[in-house]
């Protein structure tokens, strides 16, 4: 693209500096400016209309142009435009809404902590497991045990949750006490012959080595996402968490279950852990909790945080801890909204009945030269890409495939993310079964474009 002067375009590339884009190749190329949203539909600057199959970032459940939210954030916005939970003050939207989370939690849970971001709500994580473990007397209980390819936010302590080389490189990352174990991805990384079975036994094997080699009574938590997102969309063999959840039970580590991508409806059920049957100590939600209308945040606790963490708040005089707009009574109206528009819709049995028929659509492309695998649950799926279908080999370096195939897809009329050769597929919880197919069509087409 050739940025004409003074266009938003130019003005983009003058001013703005991206997420999670290359600086350099952004001033070449430019933005794609989005200027409305429609149902799973956005347009751009030019008029042109497209499906939105990444809900924006996994995280517009009811689409783009839901009244009922907007009505929502106008009337808490004239009723109580902000105020805040520090030092006992409270007011009705958070108080609501912690009751309405503990209430549909997947197991029982005992409180709820407001943030901003999911990167905040993991870093927020670590702060309360590492003040439990002070509570507890336990202060060398500090080391949390997250994966490779796991994806749980960009701040200092949350990126180097993240396992992803990324977001550690250039960024002298990953902070100490933050150690790594593998990835339940079976296509790439199970030994050949091996059974998804015996590949989750290996995977919990592992972890258990690791925590014996580091000593368990320095290990505090392990942190994972019922299925894997940014990662590369991966889904864990059928009997990987009640392996790892074994495994953690024998040691006293607590789980923590990022739910940010996986919460309210994705994976076919309200909860990715009832999908898997997780039992976290900690859930931590965002993204789909508005539907990114406006930045919220939580993390769901159980009794044996919170306990410890009330005790010791009481002994210091206060749990230091807190973000000025976390608890804001704006999104947490909407949030709440958007809550009862999943229900009210069963969005959630939507995104299982859908969910089936993208799974199935999707996996009709298995056959193509240029799809290595295709995986999902539900209303989240990867399509990963492959130039040899048997040695399993990127094309050129990797990523330049799912960049390729991606760009086809765009000029077709779809929005996907390629998280290196792998193509994302989370479209909003609304999406129609016909609106499925034109997706996969479009897919096909794209694909085919880039052979
Ligand atoms: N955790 C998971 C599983 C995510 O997918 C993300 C974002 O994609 C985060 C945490 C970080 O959330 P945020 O970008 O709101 O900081």
């Amino acid at each position: 693209m050739t940025a004409q002067p003074n266009s938003v375009e130019a003005r983009d590339i003058s001013y703005h500096m991206h997420s999670y884009t290359n600086a350099r190749r952004h001033e070449e190329i430019g933005p794609l400016v989005i200027e409305k949203g429609d149902g799973i539909y956005v347009e751009d600057a030019s008029g042109k209309r497209y499906i939105e199959a990444m809900a924006g970032l996994w995280s517009v459940a009811v689409g783009f142009s839901e009244q009922r939210l907007v009505d929502a954030a106008t009337r808490q916005m004239k009723q109580l435009p902000f105020y805040h939970n520090f030092t006992h003050k409270s007011h009705a939207p958070v108080i609501d809404l912690a009751e309405k989370l503990v209430s549909i939690a997947p197991v029982p849970m005992s409180k709820v902590f407001f943030t901003n971001s999911g990167s905040e709500a993991n870093d927020t994580a670590m702060k309360m497991i590492w003040y439990r473990s002070n509570a507890l007397g336990q202060p060398q209980k500090k080391k949390i045990i997250s994966r490779k390819r796991g994806y749980h936010g960009v701040t200092i302590a949350s990126a180097s949750l993240t396992g992803l080389p990324n977001n550690h490189i250039s960024f002298d990352l990953p902070i100490a006490n933050v150690i790594h174990t593998g990835t339940p991805h079976h296509y790439r990384d199970a030994q050949p012959g091996e059974s998804e079975e015996a590949f989750a036994t290996r995977l919990a094997d592992e972890l258990e080595q690791l925590i014996l080699a580091e000593g368990p009574d320095t290990i505090a938590a392990f942190i994972g996402e019922p299925v894997m997102g940014a990662g590369g969309v991966v889904v864990p063999p059928a009997t990987y968490w009640e392996k790892i959840q074994a495994v953690l039970a024998k040691y006293d580590i607590l789980l923590v279950a990022d739910e940010v991508i996986c919460g309210f409806g994705r994976t076919g059920s309200m909860f990715g852990c009832e999908t898997f049957g997780i039992r976290p100590d900690i859930l931590v939600m965002s993204k789909q909790l508005s539907s990114s209308y406006l930045p919220i945040s939580a993390l769901l606790i159980n009794d044996r945080v919170y306990q410890p963490l009330a005790d010791e708040s009481n002994r210091i005089g206060t749990f230091g801890h807190g973000y000025t707009a976390g608890g804001h009574p704006v999104p947490a109206a909407v949030a709440l909204e958007n809550l009862r528009i999943i229900e009210e819709n069963d969005l959630v049995g939507n995104a299982k009945r859908v969910g089936a028929h993208m799974q199935k659509r999707l996996r009709e492309l298995a056959d193509h030269e240029l799809v290595g695998e295709v995986r999902g649950v539900g209303l989240i799926a990867g399509v990963e890409l492959v130039a040899d279908k048997a040695t399993r080999a990127p094309w050129k370096n990797a990523g330049a495939l799912g960049l390729l195939v991606n760009g086809h897809l765009q000029e077709n009329g779809v929005i996907s993310r390629n998280m290196g050769d792998t193509l994302g597929f989370c479209p909003p919880l609304i999406i129609t079964e016909s609106q499925v197919d034109d997706m996969v069509a479009a897919v096909k087409k794209a694909l085919d474009a880039s052979l």
